[in-house]
């Protein structure tokens, strides 16, 4: 079991008669994610989300912007094979995004191998009980689990993330959207230090917008501040749907798992977000384990 960081501060305890209401009104919107193809979901009248799957961001302008039709084709295409757990399938699309150099194709389709590689990673050690994706329709039967193992799906995940940050550190300016993806990138990879420069340079942008606070609020929780909760709530307020999910995160590393899978439940239910399954996975682990001790 891995250790849990203490955290101190307590997530407000938002009335959850709130919370309750605002997930309900959780929408699919007809915008699709530019970078791996998935539906947007809105809880409020936003003018933008963040992607469910990848937290990329999206609204119809961005979206539609430099739309180049062989991008946009793979990037739908693998979206639907990774929807019905036919990650087969799905590679060929994700290379041949890859092939085209597009920095945000290239982030999906890194976390679309970051995905394959939990599925299968998952399939092979643990005993899911039917917990993480109970519809088994989406796990796909017939993953070549020799070909593809959970590490060499990784690798290739990487390779992605850092061919992106390749392309967006060698441009001369940065718009704020590419800034904003380098930061996501590294936070995938985990590289701290990074992850730090890149929020700087979304902050030198002095943008006080969707963007910039939403990087702001997974860089808090993240480090598990002490302002992390203000951080969640300013993006919960307004509906944005992945708050909902760092809010759930920010109850587990308080230890409060009822309300965090609660939470964590709805999401998975209303939109399938996989780290809302992931988290869920591992809380049931942590429970496991501590019911054991
Ligand atoms: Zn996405």
């Amino acid at each position: 079991m891995a250790k849990e960081k203490a955290v101190k501060a307590k997530p407000e305890s938002r009335n959850t008669q709130y919370l309750a209401t605002t997930m309900k009104s959780i929408v699919q919107t007809d915008i699709r994610c530019r970078c791996c193809g998935t539906s947007l979901f809105s809880a409020g009248k936003l003018p933008d989300e963040f992607c469910t799957f990848c937290e990329a961001y999206g609204n119809g302008k961005a979206h539609n912007a430099d739309a180049n039709p062989v991008i946009k084709e793979n990037v739908l295409m693998m979206g639907k094979a990774m929807r019905e757990g036919a990650w087969l399938d799905g590679v060929k699309y994700a290379d041949a995004i890859a092939e085209i150099n597009d920095p945000y194709a290239l982030y999906g389709a890194a976390n679309f191998y970051a995905a394959f590689s939990d599925f299968t990673y998952n399939d092979v050690n643990y005993n899911l009980e039917g917990f993480m994706y109970e519809n088994s329709s989406k796990r796909s039967d017939d993953l070549k689990k020799n070909k593809y193992n959970a590490m060499a799906l990784t690798s290739k995940s990487r390779e992605y993330f850092y061919r992106l940050l390749k392309i967006a550190t060698s441009q001369t300016s940065i718009d704020e959207y590419m800034a904003y993806l380098a930061f996501m990138a590294n936070v995938k990879l985990n590289r701290r230090a990074y992850i730090s420069m890149t929020l700087a340079v979304l902050r030198g942008m002095k943008l006080d917008d969707s963007v910039t606070h939403y990087a702001e609020m997974v860089y808090m929780e993240k480090l598990a501040s002490a302002h992390a909760a203000e951080y969640v709530s300013r993006m919960a307020t307004p509906g944005y749907v992945n708050s909902f999910y760092y809010l759930a995160s920010l109850l587990a590393k308080n230890k409060n798992f009822d309300d965090a899978s609660s939470i964590l439940e709805r999401l998975e239910k209303s939109t399938g977000m996989h780290m809302a399954s992931k988290l869920l996975m591992r809380i049931s682990q942590v429970e496991k384990a501590m019911g054991k001790e």
